[in-house]
């Protein structure tokens, strides 16, 4: 591995910063001024680059359109009080972006191009990392098949890029979520462990559903039976029992989601007794009748931990009672604070952008 990738640098003329208001923002709605692109021609990694932001000019018959051949991250940069910029555990994401290319018969990136491309590009666009809790840059590094082509086969080219959004704090609202008894998010040998655009394309109908019930999200269960809960929308899903704190295993079709693994962890460190197994429907509905079920809650980039107040299933409601020092609260803040440089990262997690 040589480290010193040469990226090209063309200057946006024109920051659109100063018209962008920092204190209302929607989520992913606005990007900022410049990204990073590297094609991929020829079985290389080619041109690695940052431009201002604009539109791609693609053919129409490139594969990504026909096939879906598309993955994508999610990640954040951080800004403390000192004007530090810190991404938090990129190489994670790096890891699980390869994991996801080679499910989708893509080509590898190289670690330099993924980590290099995102600390150039968040140097260059530090203006749009604000600091203060619960700020942050979000990043999106995707990649698509470009091959102008329409027969059914991997492409050869590809088309590497980052993106960036200003994130304000995420304010959930109430959230009352629908357990899927039919549809299903991923399945056993199919792609939900990876980052594929397809898998978010296909959970947008059954979410609709739901939505027109009055619920804001789905917790879908596993293909076979349905008897087992696996994730909440586009977020690992998290359940309280008494004290314990349980989640389902990772397998191919749950998503090995960076905030789960740093939840577990964390919860460990702190003393909460945490399990990782199977959990069905039945477990939870039981324990929502005895009193037991005290939290539910989501874990994902954009909103770290989504506290869930209600659910049904098979035509049964249950709503949880709101508690003190809830773990969804505190496990939050003390991810939060590691994440913007208000606590000690005992983990080596924050990765200063140099
Ligand atoms: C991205 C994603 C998550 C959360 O992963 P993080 O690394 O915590 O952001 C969970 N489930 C699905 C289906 C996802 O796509």
């Amino acid at each position: 591995m040589h480290n010193n990738l040469v990226i090209s640098v063309n200057k946006n003329p024109q920051s659109k910063i100063d018209s962008v208001d920092f204190g209302n923002l929607n989520f992913g709605a606005i990007f900022s001024d410049h990204m990073f692109v590297c094609d991929y021609l020829e079985g290389q990694w080619r041109h690695p680059k940052i431009v201002p932001y604009q539109p791609l000019s693609v053919d129409p018959s490139s594969r990504v359109f026909h096939y879906g051949q598309a993955i994508f991250e999610g990640m954040k940069a951080f800004k403390d009080e000192q004007d530090q910029i810190f991404l938090f555990r990129p190489e994670d994401n790096f890891v699980r972006f390869n994991k996801s290319a080679k499910r989708l018969a893509m080509p590898e990136i190289p670690k330099e191009i993924f980590i290099e491309g995102l600390n150039a590009l968040v140097r260059l666009e530090e203006q749009w990392v604000k600091s203060g809790m619960g700020l942050s840059l979000y990043l999106r590094p995707f990649m698509i098949a470009t091959d102008t082509a329409i027969s059914a086969a991997p492409s050869n080219n590809y088309k590497f890029i980052i993106i960036t959004s200003p994130a304000g704090v995420y304010y959930p609202g109430e959230v009352r979520v629908l357990i899927a008894e039919k549809f299903s998010r991923a399945a056993d040998g199919g792609v939900g462990s990876a980052k594929a655009a397809g898998n978010y394309a296909a959970q947008f109908y059954p979410t609709v559903l739901a939505q027109q019930r009055g619920f804001q999200q789905v917790i879908w269960t596993d293909s076979n039976s349905h008897q087992f809960v696996e994730e909440a929308g586009t977020m690992n899903v998290f359940f309280r029992i008494g004290d314990t704190l349980l989640t389902a295993p990772i397998s191919d079709h749950i998503l090995d989601g960076i905030t789960r693994r740093s939840i577990l962890q964390l919860a460990e460190d702190m003393g909460i007794p945490t399990e990782v197994r199977r959990i069905s429907v039945e477990e939870i509905k039981a324990a929502a009748r005895n009193g037991q079920l005290k939290e539910i809650f989501g874990a994902g980039t954009a909103a770290v931990i989504n506290p869930i107040c209600g659910f049904e299933h098979a035509n049964e409601a249950f709503e949880l009672k709101m508690i003190e020092n809830s773990y969804a609260t505190i496990l939050k803040k003390k991810l939060t604070h590691i994440q913007h440089n208000c606590a000690e990262d005992p983990y080596q997690w924050r990765q200063l952008v140099p």
